[in-house]
């Protein structure tokens, strides 16, 4: 018997308040293939409200010493610790990733990140300079840019949404936030946890809605002089289009075709785990995730085998099941899109190992609608296949031989993108080598989506504009002034 279920309705926060909309758009549990929720279709309208509410709060936030920002920062950390589990479980349950991964990595690391920038924004020193013939010292100054406009993707949404609000309040900016149309849930429940935390109304307000309509809004809007985009490289093109007339700082976080390679040295008890992880965790939907294996030819057969194994011990199903490693995919329509990628792949030749169309997926009788697929491996793929050049953004990962260093270089730079790469091997000179060359802005080596937030993070060519980091972040979250007195 069909039951009728209570949808969830979100509301936009601006000023401090929570605020309804005149329109919704239908948010699914991609586990059930059921609306559960309704997100404000917000456009110019409450895009105009929210700038005005933190152009408003701008004055007083921004006066604050960093140590009162990074008080309440701090607070604000604690609160999400506190509500861990029920964040863990609405943002599982609105993107469709595992209990396990929201549990242990998302909503961890949104608080963290209030807790890291908390702590970094009182560490900062500006320069100075004498010229002592002149009679001169120089000195820069660096203040808050005004209205940040921050726009975030699906596949980690609070982790990332977070990820650009801490950094910009931090740094005494105030902030208009618009998360993905697709996973609203967890920002909604942070706004709840604003004022609590002792942040004053209007310095962060968040504006739900589709990129088109909001996002494209928050882009055009004069009074919003900075744009901290994530998601894909399309978007990014558009954003930047959008922003040129009014010539505003972007930083740009884009999508990734990531390579591993792996040396004959390599220890493949450590990679062969750490690559199925890399391939399939957050059942693939992370910028990071590897989806080109090249292993030299010495040890190609053996690792295949190994890593096919391995990659049939993660079980795909219901996310909130803790013994579940892959969850669903977003939505129907991406679960379409990378399905159609292993069909293009076996169109061309290549043959596919496990996972899609080769492996039955069996679901409880709840997720059957849901939007499920298996890790999937593909071997005998060419460089030039679609498979191998663009962004997948789901379980499906290709392994291909290599015989030498210099060649594999080659073919790992040969892509558009230049975000993570990931080399496995135990001579150190070689690792420093071709970490060197390869044209990414992350290299792990024997290890991988090991981070130390201090440092930047970004993408080369197609995969970024600008680094996200301590510094990185500081410097892109405030205009830098020189000044030069003479004595
Ligand atoms: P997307 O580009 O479709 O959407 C990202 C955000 O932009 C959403 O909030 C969306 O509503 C908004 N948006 C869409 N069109 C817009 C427009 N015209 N103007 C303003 N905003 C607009 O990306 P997605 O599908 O949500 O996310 C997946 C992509 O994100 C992948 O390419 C992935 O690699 C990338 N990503 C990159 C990183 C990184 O740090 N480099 C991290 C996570 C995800």
């Amino acid at each position: 018997m069909a039951q009728s279920k209570v949808l969830l309705v979100l509301e936009n926060f601006i000023g401090g308040k929570f605020v309804p909309c005149s329109s919704y758009i239908d948010s699914y549990n991609p586990s059930t293939g059921d609306v559960y929720c309704k997100v404000p279709d917000s456009g110019k309208e409450e895009v105009e409200a929210a700038v005005k509410a933190a152009k408003d709060a701008f004055p007083v936030w921004s006066s604050k010493s960093p140590l009162e920002r990074s008080q309440i920062l701090n607070k604000l950390a604690d609160l999400i610790e506190h509500d861990l589990e029920a964040f863990a479980q609405a943002e599982s349950m609105d993107q469709g990733k595992t209990i396990t991964f929201a549990r242990t990595v998302d909503i961890p690391r949104a608080a963290y990140n209030f807790r890291f920038f908390a702590s970094s924004i009182l560490h900062h020193v500006t320069e100075c300079t004498e010229m002592a013939t002149m009679g001169c010292v120089h000195y820069t100054l660096r203040a808050p840019v005004g209205v940040a406009g921050l726009i975030s993707p699906w596949n980690l949404p609070l982790y990332l949404l977070t990820w650009k609000i801490a950094p910009a309040i931090a740094c005494g900016n105030t902030v208009v936030a618009k998360p993905s149309e697709m996973t609203s849930v967890t920002a909604w429940m942070m706004c709840k946890l604003l004022e609590k935390a002792g942040v004053p109304h209007g310095v962060v307000n968040v504006v739900f809605g589709t990129g088109a309509k909001a996002g494209e809004a928050l882009v055009c809007h004069p009074d919003v002089p900075l744009i901290s985009f994530t998601g894909s490289t399309l978007t990014a093109q558009r954003i930047t289009e959008k922003s040129a007339p009014h010539c505003k700082r972007l930083s740009l976080e884009l999508g990734g075709k990531n390579p591993a390679i792996i040396f004959d040295d390599a220890d493949l008890s450590q990679c062969i785990p750490t690559t199925v992880r890399s391939s399939f965790a957050n059942q693939g939907e992370i910028c990071l995730c590897t989806s080109r294996i090249f292993v030299q030819r010495g040890i190609y057969s053996d690792f295949l085998k190994r890593f096919v194994a391995e990659a049939k011990k993660w079980k795909t199903g219901n996310p909130s099941d803790p013994t579940v490693d892959v969850g669903a995919l977003i939505s129907k329509e991406h679960l379409e899109k990378v399905r159609n990628y292993v069909k293009k792949a076996q169109a061309e030749g290549a043959t596919v190992l496990c996972g899609e169309g080769v492996d039955s997926l069996a679901l409880p009788p709840g997720n059957q609608k849901g939007y499920f697929m298996l890790p999937t491996v593909i071997a005998e793929v060419k460089d030039e296949s679609c498979c191998m050049q663009e962004e997948i953004f789901g379980p499906v990962t290709c392994v291909v031989a290599f015989d030498t260093e210099e060649e594999v270089i080659k073919r790992a730079n040969g892509v558009k993108y230049g975000l993570a790469a990931t080399v496995w091997s135990s001579n150190v000179g070689r690792v420093h080598r071709v970490a060197r060359r390869l044209q990414s802005g992350l290299v792990w080596t024997n290890c991988w989506l090991v981070r130390d937030l201090n440092l930047p993070f970004g993408g080369m060519k197609a995969s970024g504009i600008g680094r996200e980091g301590a510094k990185d972040s500081y410097e892109f979250f405030t205009e830098v002034k020189t000044i030069t007195i003479k004595h």
